[in-house]
């Protein structure tokens, strides 16, 4: 029966990776370069998602107040306004996640962005994965009800006292452990991005190595392993850690 067999992306259930499956998310791809527009669009629309697209900032911005999509993905380099005005703009009145995309030579522009109020940026040419891996995050970052708790088998964080138990035994973490824990028990289920988690807690990516990230991570796994939590933390090679 080759009508029952036309599933389109459009008609593709969401992935599981993604919170909230029943519900289709849109992605709003603000870039002027058609290559990379198109590309956007193929990884993003794969994972069943939909992508509303714009090429100056100004239609952008039109099209994010109309849309309401649920992430944006921001060039910096636009033929009619700066990105990064686009950015400021947007922030007068939307807490959407911003995904920034910039080139190299951008470094200073990007960190600028950053303190602008995006959430994380991918750099060009981008890794497919990787960029969905950040979009996952961006999602999770939209603003939702606070969760007082987290409960993962005998793990407990108490996300209000900060507090952290294994089967009612308190553990004890440094400021920046407490801090990696609680973003990757936030993101339950997906892996964030070693960038995000840097950019979190040192606030400047570029001054941060992935060494030092590597020595906190190694004392936060070691007193879960203490505690009876070994592998509770999951590693992916050059992207992240998750839970
Ligand atoms: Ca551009």
């Amino acid at each position: 029966m080759p009508e029952e067999n036309t599933q389109t992306l459009e008609s593709r259930p969401a992935q599981e990776n993604f919170e909230g499956a029943s519900e289709t998310r849109n992605v709003l791809i603000i870039e002027d370069d058609p290559i990379a527009r198109k590309l956007l669009r193929v990884v993003i629309e794969s994972e069943g998602m939909n992508v509303i697209d714009a090429e100056k900032g100004r239609v952008g911005l039109a099209k994010l107040a109309k849309a309401q999509p649920d992430v944006v993905i921001l060039d910096l380099g636009l033929p009619d306004m700066d990105g990064k005005e686009v950015l400021r703009r947007l922030r007068e009145w939307s807490d959407i996640p911003v995904l920034i995309l910039s080139s190299h030579e951008e470094i200073d522009d990007k960190v600028d962005a950053l303190d602008c109020g995006a959430q994380d940026y991918v750099t060009k040419p981008f890794n497919a994965k990787e960029l969905l891996a950040r979009l996952r995050v961006a999602f999770r970052s939209k603003p939702s009800k606070p969760e007082p708790s987290f409960n993962y088998g005998d793990l407990r964080i108490d996300f209000s006292a900060r507090i952290v138990t294994v089967a009612g035994k308190m553990l004890h973490f440094t400021p920046i452990e407490y801090s990696i824990l609680r973003v990757l028990a936030k993101n339950k289920g997906c892996f964030v991005p070693k960038t995000y988690i840097k950019k979190l807690i040192w606030g400047n990516v570029i001054s941060s190595t992935d060494d030092q990230l590597r020595v906190h991570m190694s004392s936060l796994r070691k007193k879960l392993k203490e505690a009876g939590m070994d592998g509770v933390i999951k590693t992916e090679n050059g992207v992240g850690y998750m839970i």
